[in-house]
């Protein structure tokens, strides 16, 4: 899996660029919600925030390009390659609040395939920014396309949001569910149904 405190520390040295910075920032909305920023349990608040906001946002930081580049190689092997329940952490562009759940990545290789564990990092790449879950799940399988040109590829994406279930906007459990289907994905409904078969949480545990 990823490095977390690699890309932490990439990050948060970077120099302010508008002279206020996020932890000032966030001190100041402290005091506009009617908290009080000097006592105790909020006086280190601003900087863990910046923090870990810089740390969620990392993804800005990377390149899809640099994540597979050195891990895509020519194969024979001409059957699907399924990598499902990966775990997945994003801030809601309008809220932002977490969503979280599990992607399932799927491509079926026409001469090349990507390192296994470079998928759950691309996948991580594009959640460390601000999204709706509708676009991650096309940049994910859009990257994967651009990079291997594989017969085709498909994303789902299943979240829960908590711009939804903690404003009581919908159900407590209800999840999101997001497909990208290309290629063959979308083409041709026997690889579709492969593709969900596969990732169909088993019965028997
Ligand atoms: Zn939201």
């Amino acid at each position: 899996m990823t490095k977390p405190t690699e890309e932490l520390i990439l990050h948060v040295s970077k120099p302010e660029e508008h002279g206020e910075s996020i932890a000032a920032m966030m001190r100041r909305m402290i005091a506009m919600i009617g908290e009080d920023p000097n006592r105790e349990g909020l006086r280190k608040t601003p900087e863990r925030f910046e923090k870990t906001l810089r740390y969620l946002t990392s993804g800005y930081h990377q390149e899809a390009e640099k994540i597979l580049n050195s891990a895509t190689f020519s194969e024979c092997y001409d059957e699907m390659v399924v990598v499902k329940d990966i775990e997945l952490y994003s801030l809601c562009e309008h809220h932002l609040l977490p969503f979280f759940g599990k992607c399932h990545v799927a491509y079926l290789p026409d001469k090349k395939v990507i390192g296994l564990s470079k998928i759950p990092r691309l996948v991580n790449m594009f959640a460390r920014r601000l999204q709706i879950q509708e676009r991650l799940t096309s940049q994910i399988a859009q990257a994967i396309q651009q990079k291997i040109s594989p017969l085709g590829v498909g994303v789902i994406i299943e979240a829960r949001h908590l711009c939804m279930v903690m404003r009581g906007v919908e159900k407590q459990h209800s999840q999101a569910v997001t497909s990208a289907m290309l290629g063959s994905f979308r083409d041709s409904k026997p690889t579709r149904d492969e593709f969900l078969a596969l990732i169909r949480p088993s019965k028997t545990q």
